[in-house]
């Protein structure tokens, strides 16, 4: 354990002793001691009480993440206990399928680190320092917990700017295919680990899937920012009339075509078109197509709490164009993944576009990220995907 300790300016360990883990860099009187990456550091407050231990970063504005607030060391014992606990946790979910987020940083107490299941392959991202420096080590501990038989290391590049992370993608643990076949309920899904978006699926619309899929029987369905079809999977399962998908991608719609026809949609009862979204449902509002389901899950927009105007008027254009291209008694599932966009904020935006849209709405249910992606209550930045199912009545 490192004998460095980090010392907060006066009363500046509310937040952290709240329970929120971030320790800032305008939050730090000083550094005492020697430092290494791999070493966590003891935070104390000005009068030199515990505050709590955690990974320093120099380069980042975030410069510390507390992983415990206890007087223990972290080590390989302190990283087995979190992260059989993490899995003890996602067992309890008791979820139908094989792939999901084994670790969610902050929100499983291991800030910095997440990690992915893909049946018996884990992905795992280091987003901090000291999270990087332990990579090969949490990668066997998670391999074992979690009885996998390969992990692979993504590399996230805004955090390995941020932080000055070096280390490369590929394999830390064992080696598998790229693409690995996963089960979500009744879907089977072909993901690739390797070039993928996030750590190759998006694992955070686990729940909202099927909940959204429960109501797609006999519906005409449009499947916007369909990324590798998930969604249209589902809905196909769950009998929908028709699917037609829109995504940028031509790759993620070429692989949306191949699990589209796996899930029932051979002929004409899949269509994925690639094209800028925005364009293409202007042009289906302009045609006259309309639909009994639209699922709008499009991504964040904005990284920066700057950009978030700009985000705001993004979400509304799709909104708006998405409630004129559907029926009366349609359907909208309408998602947002981004962090600066709270869930009252894009309510907000989808109150807007229907005012705009001259459509009455009734709210049919609020989604978040699922359930193995969890929230800490005194983190605010762990709940990110937020959405609503909203019916038009006329
Ligand atoms: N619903 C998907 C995830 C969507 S992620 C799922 O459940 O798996 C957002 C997708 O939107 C990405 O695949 C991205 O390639 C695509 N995208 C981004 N900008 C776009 C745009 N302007 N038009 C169409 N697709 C876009």
């Amino acid at each position: 354990m490192s004998s460095a300790r980090l010392v907060l300016r006066p009363r500046r360990e509310g937040r952290l002793l709240a329970g929120h883990p971030w320790v800032y860099r305008a939050d730090v009187a000083r550094l005492d001691g020697a430092w290494r990456p791999e070493e966590a550091v003891t935070v104390v407050d000005a009068g030199g009480r515990l505050v709590g231990r955690g990974f320093y970063s120099p380069r980042a504005q975030i410069v510390c993440r507390l992983a415990t607030r206890a007087d223990e060391p972290v080590d390989a014992a302190f990283f087995r206990r979190r992260l059989e606990a993490a899995w003890r946790f996602r067992q309890a979910l008791a979820y139908d399928g094989d792939a999901g987020r084994l670790v969610a940083s902050e929100g499983d107490r291991l800030p910095g680190l997440v990690v992915d299941r893909y049946a018996d392959v884990l992905v795992l991202q280091a987003v901090t320092l000291g999270m990087e420096a332990h990579a090969a080590e949490l990668a066997a501990l998670a391999a074992e917990v979690a009885g996998a038989r390969a992990v692979y290391r993504r590399v996230d590049p805004a955090a390995a700017a941020i932080e000055g992370l070096t280390g490369a993608a590929g394999w830390l643990l064992g080696e598998a295919a790229a693409e690995v076949e996963i089960r979500e309920g009744p879907c089977r899904f072909r993901v690739d680990v390797t070039g993928g978006h996030k750590t190759g699926f998006y694992l955070d619309q686990r729940d909202n899937r099927p909940a959204v899929a429960a109501l797609a029987a006999g519906r005409e369905a449009l499947d916007v920012f369909c990324y590798t079809g998930a969604f249209s999977a589902w809905l196909l399962v769950g009998g929908a009339r028709r699917v037609a998908a829109i995504e940028s991608s031509p790759d993620a719609a070429a692989r949306a075509r191949a699990h589209a026809v796996a899930h029932g949609g051979g002929g004409d009862r899949f269509t994925a078109l690639e094209a800028n979204a925005f364009d293409a449902l202007r042009d289906l509002e302009r045609s006259g197509r309309r639909f009994d389901l639209i699922v709008l899950d499009p991504p964040s927009f904005t990284r920066r709490k700057s950009a978030v105007a700009g985000a705001l008027r993004g979400y509304k254009e799709i909104n708006l164009r998405a409630l004129a291209c559907l029926r009366p008694g349609g359907l909208l599932a309408t998602f947002s993944c981004s962090h600066h966009v709270s869930a009252p904020l894009f309510e907000e935006v989808c109150r807007a576009a229907a005012a705009d849209a001259g459509r009455a709405l009734r709210v049919r249910a609020a989604y978040r990220q699922a359930a193995d992606h969890p929230v800490l209550l005194a983190v605010p930045e762990t709940a990110y995907l937020k959405g609503l199912l909203l019916e038009v009545l006329d």
